[in-house]
């Protein structure tokens, strides 16, 4: 399912649109995990119905995960949560047979065997060698959760900064 989060009322560019990069759900879950109270009466989250909370709920909810980002809270639930996915095996990369090199007509056409493998985000076992893939980032792997999406402790941020200036919204 997709989702455009869009501000009813906005006060400012950052209450338009949600920009959530396909992990909305992934986002509401840390949401309602971490402020069940604020998020419990609301039960249409997974449905792009145009449904949505209201100014006054979107306000609250903003002020509830502002002090969850204070205490720290949203970063242990991200970091227990990669801790969780990073146990997941990865399968090899089609793309590159498994080298972090795409070789292949389109990759040469593009200069990644030349391309150097960056060091952000950290963690990647190929970092700062020649040859990458942009399937799996010079990997050589991909992770094997397939539906699961990255999450930061940035998109709170941006949710939070999108909840106080969108006037409420709805989920399409
Ligand atoms: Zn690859």
């Amino acid at each position: 399912m997709s989702y455009d989060i869009n501000g009813r009322r906005p006060d400012a560019r950052a209450g338009e649109r949600f920009e959530h990069r396909g992990n909305w759900e992934t986002i509401v879950n840390c949401v309602r995990r971490l402020v069940p109270a604020e998020t419990h009466a609301y039960e249409n989250w997974h449905f792009n119905n145009g449904d949505g909370l209201d100014a006054e709920l979107s306000i609250a909810l903003a002020d509830r995960l502002e002090r969850c980002l204070a205490e720290g809270v949203v970063e242990s639930y991200v970091a227990e949560r990669d801790a969780y996915l990073a146990q997941h095996p990865r399968r090899e990369c089609h793309v590159c047979d498994g080298t972090g090199i795409r070789c292949d007509e389109a990759g040469r056409k593009a200069g990644y065997p030349d391309r150097i493998v960056a060091d952000e985000p950290k963690g990647n076992p190929r970092a700062g060698k020649v040859g990458w893939c942009d399937r799996c980032d010079g990997w050589g792997t991909l992770k094997e959760y397939g539906s699961y999406r990255d999450l930061y402790v940035s998109d709170v941020r941006e949710f939070i900064e999108f909840l106080r200036h969108s006037g409420g919204f709805a989920i399409w």
